[in-house]
């Protein structure tokens, strides 16, 4: 190492422009000068990168960092080289599978000139032989490994490559190594060390602590609508929301779109520019939510996200509280909330059944630290602490949901035992729905054909309050406590554990938490209420004449038919949903923006005054726009007509007729959507034609095409024709 002949404040300075250090940041660093190994723990955003490159910077030699992911490689190099002059460049390059010999000849180039202080290299290009090679040909400063819990079997993100780093360190030759991480458990940080050889290396851990942060899980019902209310709520702060998969991003942000929040997708589907551009956009504030999947969302950096919604319960609570971490980093408020349903967690062990049984049984393990969590009617901080091996001392902390509206518990001795029992008794060979059953005295035809209702325990879980879902509530419980373990290898049958068999034996008071109602909840988000489905009924009739009137009226005055005011459908949901301001105009089926800023003035207003004359009570409940499945070819249409490509063509791309094609464009146009197809019908409907249907449209009482076509004359006009000018006009008049 060399000499430190300025101070490490003059450098943070010079390099990187900070006045000062952050929380340990300059032990840390001292520590690593003095070549000594080092391992740190710091929360995501507390500024572990720099422990490793400013020393790295000012020592000589080069630092081999270590590093999971291309984009944060290639994101790191960028920052660094923003400091530096022109020449300077090689100060900092990566290795890995993305480039080319050329480029990778040239980094060589710079490390054998000296020019490169910090090298970051992917864990499977450090394993390549020829790689090895080179390096233990030049001067290593240190080995910096990030994300160092990816060494761990028991960390939520592991990875084989990261166990083989001992190995070659020690034959690249024996430089200090300063390990980092944001999450920890204590199992995790023994493997660490175990792992890399360094038992002996000054740990620096930081508190785990995010006072900031308010924590909240939530039954999944209704979970887009529950969604866009908690958004809409927020009013236009930032925010991030994970989803387990690519299509569950897709559709969430498609359906707040159509709801009118600003929020785009973000995952690894999506190419590298277009990720970039909603990440600008995200930080420039031109959207207020980013939908991403896991994997990909934690590259979001802005300093000001308000809140992080989980749609999906992550795999672990390492992964949770990653997640959430993004929420507040300025250390202003941020709110995490998590949708949870025991559907989901079915899911996801699902998910795992394909892995090698070890990776399983890891994988299970780390999913029932989660449900626990969200389950369990302790202080969520102090739980997560708690699992991080750090103690919350006080009892509440004020800012979590079970803090705030404390759970009920019950005495669940008696119950748990006789979990216990009837698993044993029916020889530890069924799922926690037979037991259930059979607790419950309820007869299937598996309880029939293995005799289990000549059980002694048949049925004798009957009482007043306890319901089939309560057994199923002390049946998790009982595993998560560890006395009965369940079998996914064997299709997740229960079986008793020694401590559930020391716990028959000497049974003891347990509280269990009545439960928050969260199990058999339908977690799927097609319990979206759609408007417009309503048929009719529950329609405010007198209200409904009302606004039919003022359509009439409204069309009279603007010289335009009335189904272009607002169709009979919209009329409808009015009279049952009573819209009384703009913004609940627009969430009517077949009222967009334009229409409700167009016409929709007098219809609040009258729906307002008849709330209010008639003390009427309204919905709490607001219409959610959902997005069907048709939506993906509805935003390819609306697109590609904004290209002016022929509706012919686009038919024939989607191997459909012009007429569904025509189908799909009349139902974009009658939701509210301005749709300009002026282009395709100049090419072909002659002009004259054109205006003989337009003033038709203009003077008729209905919108009807069979209408049109029998005023019109059949032999002059086809009903494709007919129907492609009816969607100009509404589209020009009522959208
Ligand atoms: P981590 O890797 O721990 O998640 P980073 O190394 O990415 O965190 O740092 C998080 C943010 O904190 C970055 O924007 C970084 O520039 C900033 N930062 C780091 N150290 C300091 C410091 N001493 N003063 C001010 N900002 C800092
Ligand atoms: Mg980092
Ligand atoms: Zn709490």
């Amino acid at each position: 190492m060399i000499a430190v002949d300025i101070s490490l404040q003059e450098y943070l300075q010079k390099f990187f422009g900070f006045d000062s250090f952050k929380g340990q940041q300059e032990a840390i660093i001292n520590n690593v000068l003095q070549g000594k190994d080092t391992f740190v723990i710091m929360p995501t955003g507390g500024g572990k990168s720099l422990c490793y490159q400013l020393p790295a910077l000012i020592s000589e030699g080069t630092a081999i960092i270590v590093s999971p992911l291309i984009a944060l490689m290639k994101n790191q190099v960028d920052a660094l080289r923003s400091f530096s002059t022109k020449e300077q460049e090689g100060i900092a390059h990566f290795l890995n599978s993305s480039l080319t010999k050329a480029e990778i000849a040239n980094v060589k180039k710079d490390i054998v000139e000296g020019k490169t202080k910090l090298l970051y290299v992917a864990p499977e290009s450090l394993t390549k032989e020829d790689n090895i090679e080179f390096l233990t040909d030049i001067k290593i400063s240190f080995f910096a490994i990030d994300e160092a819990h990816c060494i761990s079997e028991w960390g939520h993100d592991f990875r084989p490559e990261y166990r083989r780093l001992r190995p070659i360190i020690e034959k690249i030759g024996t430089v200090p190594i300063i390990a980092l991480t944001a999450t920890a458990t204590p199992k995790v940080q023994q493997d660490i060390q175990k792992n890399l050889g360094m038992a002996k290396a000054a740990v620096y851990k930081s508190s785990f602590n995010r006072p900031n942060l308010y924590y909240e899980v939530r039954p999944k019902q209704n979970v887009m609508k529950e969604i866009i209310k908690y958004v809409k709520s927020q009013h236009g702060k930032s925010g991030i929301i994970y989803c387990l998969s690519r299509k569950k991003v897709e559709e969430l942000a498609e359906t707040l779109q159509v709801n009118g929040i600003k929020a785009l997708p973000y995952h690894a589907g999506l190419d590298a520019v277009t990720r970039a551009n909603t990440q600008d956009k995200f930080l420039m504030e031109e959207i207020d939510v980013i939908v991403a999947t896991i994997a990909f969302g934690m590259g979001i950096d802005k300093p000001d996200v308000r809140f992080v919604i989980h749609h999906d319960i992550p795999k672990s609570l390492e992964g949770y509280y990653q997640e959430t971490g993004r929420a507040g980093r300025d250390g202003g408020e941020g709110n995490c909330v998590t949708f949870y349903s025991y559907d989901d967690i079915q899911k996801l062990e699902k998910f795992m059944k394909g892995k090698p049984v070890a990776e399983q049984e890891i994988g299970k393990q780390l999913l029932l630290e989660t449900v626990s969590y969200a389950e369990s009617s302790a202080c969520r901080r102090k739980q997560l602490l708690h699992y991080f091996g750090e103690t919350y001392k006080q009892d509440s902390c004020a800012s979590c949901d079970n803090c705030l509206h404390p759970k009920q518990k019950v005495e669940g001795m008696d119950d748990v035992a006789m979990a216990i029992e009837t698993v044993i008794e029916i020889k530890e060979k069924f799922k926690a729905r037979h037991v259930v059953n059979v607790l419950m005295g309820t007869m299937t035809s598996a309880v029939k054909s293995y005799k289990h209702h000549e059980l002694e325990l048949f049925g004798k879980g009957v009482e007043d309050e306890k319901t089939e879902k309560y057994w199923n509530a002390v049946v998790r419980q009982a595993v998560i406590s560890g006395f009965l373990s369940k079998d996914i290898e064997n299709y997740g049958l229960l079986k008793a554990s020694k401590e559930g068999k020391a716990f028959l034996d000497k049974p003891y008071s347990i509280m269990i938490t009545k439960d928050h109602d969260y199990e058999n909840m339908n977690g799927d988000d097609d319990d979206v209420i759609t408007g417009g489905q309503k048929g009719g009924t529950g329609a405010d009739e007198t209200l409904f004449a009302m606004l039919k009137e003022l359509c009439k009226q409204t069309s009279v005055k603007m010289k335009l038919p009335p189904y272009v005011i607002f169709q009979e459908v919209s009329l409808e949901e009015m009279a049952i949903q009573y819209p009384i301001n703009m913004e609940e105009l627009m969430h009517i089926t077949g009222v967009g923006a334009g229409k409700a800023q167009k016409f929709g003035k007098p219809f609040v207003e009258l729906i307002k005054k008849y709330v209010a004359d008639n003390d009427i009570e309204r919905p709490m409940d607001m219409v959610v726009k959902s997005v069907v499945n048709k939506s993906q070819l509805k935003v390819y249409l609306i697109q590609n007509i904004d290209r002016k490509l022929s509706l012919e063509d686009l038919a024939d791309a989607k191997g459909l007729t012009l007429s569904d094609i025509i189908s799909e464009i009349e139902s974009i146009v009658s939701s509210g959507t301005r749709v300009n197809i002026g282009y395709y019908i100049d090419e072909v409907i002659d002009e004259e034609k054109q205006g003989e249907v337009y003033d038709y449209f203009k003077e008729a009482q209905t919108d009807s095409v069979a209408e049109a076509i029998k005023e019109l004359g059949e032999d002059t006009y086809t009903e494709e024709e007919v129907r492609l000018m009816r969607i100009k006009f509404i589209s020009e008049f009522g959208n």
